[in-house]
């Protein structure tokens, strides 16, 4: 699904360099790259405040832990996404209120949001799920009106822009209260191992979180609030730092990848090409979508029978996700109601995610496209 050894060549000597100084200088933690990147990242995204942790699930944690969430708050998010959003607020004993998606871009539904809210609402989480922003016009409006936090889960979106209707323009990780993101490896932007950060303009909030991952401590050794110990070493760090001048290029790759699919599947119809929504229009210029995944709907075909005949031809593709959160045996609750996850339900049948990452070439995605075509014409 993602060739990261091709990518390395690209980037082999600044990474080798600042890998052996850091061996070299011993400073394994909190070194000098960790706030090198720091504020690359910050430069990058237009942020005030980038916090660096050790993953993107602590990074969602952290974040509604500086908020200050309470046991019993319920946090909407949506039903059709990776786990660990709401993993973390099961951890946090906070409680999760997973709503349905869009059909067209697989995101969480403003309507099914304020549908969702109650008194006990504080906070929605809208993952840019696959690389394309949630609805974050009507998002932030559902949370201006009802005073709730916004909290982007930007674990798959890290590069993309969000055009908003009036024109305006921001990256996706600085459009609500506070973000997460994670660098594990096979994401746009990952790292060598396990990393992530917190994104904030908020400088309170921006403190509160810096000592929360710190074990809770804004001055040594005084413990003055129930933290975590989550760290971005420096040789994550230093590959990073080396990879985020490419990250713009990097999704530029993707997204010509992206391209190729959409021409060679636009007219065929037992299969739907991924939505583009919060697009300038002009899709060539703007970074609406990075894509994280490539993700295909089926229509009128057996999904399952396609994984098949792919892996029976050597192609990995995956299913992100096959199983609905509300469906989930640590999520599941008498709360919920089928009928209010339609689209989540469908979708889990009918998506299918092909290889996508900044090194492939036009004959593979040429023998991949083939393959599906003959394989769904016949
Ligand atoms: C990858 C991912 C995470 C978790 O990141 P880790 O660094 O693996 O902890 C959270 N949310 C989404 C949407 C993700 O894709």
């Amino acid at each position: 699904m993602v060739d990261l050894q091709g990518q390395y060549k690209g980037i082999k000597e600044t990474v080798d360099t600042s890998i052996a100084e850091i061996l070299e200088s011993a400073a394994y933690i909190n070194g000098p790259y960790v706030h090198k990147f720091q504020e690359a990242l910050e430069n990058y995204l237009g942020v005030k405040h980038v916090i660096p942790c050790a993953n993107g699930t602590d990074a969602l944690q952290i974040a509604m832990m500086g908020l200050g969430l309470q046991p019993g708050d319920e946090v909407i998010t949506a039903d059709f996404t990776f786990a660990a959003t709401v993993e973390v607020i099961g951890l946090l004993r906070l409680t999760p209120v997973l709503v349905d998606v869009e059909p067209d871009t697989f995101n969480i539904d403003p309507i099914a949001i304020e549908k969702a809210i109650t008194p006990k609402t504080k906070a929605i989480v809208p993952v840019h799920l696959f690389g394309q922003a949630a609805n974050m016009d009507a998002i932030l409006e559902i949370a201006k009106k009802h005073n709730l936090y916004v909290i982007e889960d930007n674990a798959q979106g890290i590069g993309a822009t969000y055009t908003f209707k009036n024109g305006e323009k921001k990256k996706t990780g600085n459009l609500g209260d506070v973000a997460s993101t994670s660098f594990f490896p096979s994401k746009n932007l990952g790292c060598y191992g396990d990393g992530g950060a917190i994104f904030t303009n908020n400088d309170e909030l921006a403190h509160t979180i810096r000592g929360i991952v710190n074990h809770g401590m804004y001055k040594r050794y005084h413990h003055d609030v129930v933290g975590v110990n989550s760290r971005l070493d420096s040789i994550q760090a230093a590959v990073l730092l080396a990879k985020l001048p490419k990250l713009d290029s990097y999704n530029a790759a993707r997204r010509n990848a992206a391209k190729k699919y959409d021409a060679a599947f636009e007219d065929i119809k037992q299969l739907v090409i991924p939505a583009k929504n919060s697009c300038d229009g002009i899709c060539n210029s703007c970074d609406c979508h990075v894509f994280h995944q490539y993700t295909l709907k089926v229509n009128g075909i057996n999904r399952d029978e396609l994984v098949a005949h792919l892996q029976s031809k050597e192609i990995p593709c995956g299913v992100y996700y096959p199983i609905p959160l509300h469906l989930q045996k640590a999520y599941a609750d008498e709360r919920y109601n089928e009928a209010d996850f339609p689209i989540t339900n469908q979708l889990v049948k009918e998506v299918i995610s092909l290889p996508m990452h900044t090194e492939l070439t036009d004959d593979q995605i040429d023998f991949i496209t083939n393959t599906i075509i003959e394989f769904v014409s016949k």
